[in-house]
């Protein structure tokens, strides 16, 4: 069995996203998936997206990109135009650019805010406790539509806990994605109500 189909396997007929997520492989690592119809991709670096994504995209015309690693403001008119969905919202100043890039651009790619569930002091991601104020100027402010919310748990915590805190802030929120789920966690999140697993190293192996 390929990874692919283990992955798939184990997620037991769900019909979750699954996000391949390629960064650090180059693009003959990611052609096995693409050969396997595996057409939606993560990458955590705008710069390495756009290095890699082109021509396999001139090839594979219905892939889609999702970034989910920092997105710098003086890189989101970039990251508009490659990506389809963006997982890492998480301040007022990154929304603002997307929606800036999104309206020069016209591309509308899916947005999901991160939360730093575990409050961790160097994680990236909206604190729980300012998330409607966040929400607020996306939707109000902004005019900028978001689909879920996206979280990374602390390493060597308990993740349970945690993806279900997320999913009780969606559902509070009024927001039906959940972006949450690794390869050592996935299962534990889609019992949480994961909407978007996102996978690397089970996948690709270890980077
Ligand atoms: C790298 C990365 C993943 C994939 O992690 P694995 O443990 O390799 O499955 C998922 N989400 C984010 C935000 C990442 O940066």
């Amino acid at each position: 069995m390929t990874a692919l189909a283990d992955i798939r396997a184990r997620m037991g007929g769900s019909d979750a996203r699954l996000i391949a997520v390629s960064k650090t492989f180059a693009a003959d690592a990611v052609r096995p998936l693409l050969a396997e119809g595996q057409r939606v991709f993560g990458e955590n670096r705008v710069q390495e997206a756009a290095a890699k994504w082109p021509a396999l995209r001139a090839e594979f015309e219905d892939v889609a990109l999702h970034l989910i690693g920092p997105l710098q403001t003086n890189k989101a008119a970039a990251a508009v135009a490659l990506f389809d969905a963006i997982h890492t919202i998480d301040r007022p100043r990154v929304a603002a650019a997307v929606a800036h890039a999104m309206a020069e651009s016209g591309r509308r790619p899916e947005l999901f805010v991160q939360v730093n569930i575990g409050r961790e002091k160097q994680k990236a991601g909206v604190a729980p406790e300012e998330l409607a104020a966040l929400l607020d100027t996306c939707r109000h402010t902004l005019d900028l539509a978001i689909a879920g919310l996206m979280c990374i748990p602390p390493m060597g915590d308990d993740a349970r806990p945690h993806f279900e805190a997320l999913a009780e802030l969606a559902r509070a929120h009024g927001v039906t994605r959940l972006s949450m789920g690794m390869s050592a966690d996935f299962e534990v999140a889609l019992a949480a109500g994961a909407t978007d697993i996102r996978i690397g190293s089970a996948l690709f192996g270890q980077r």
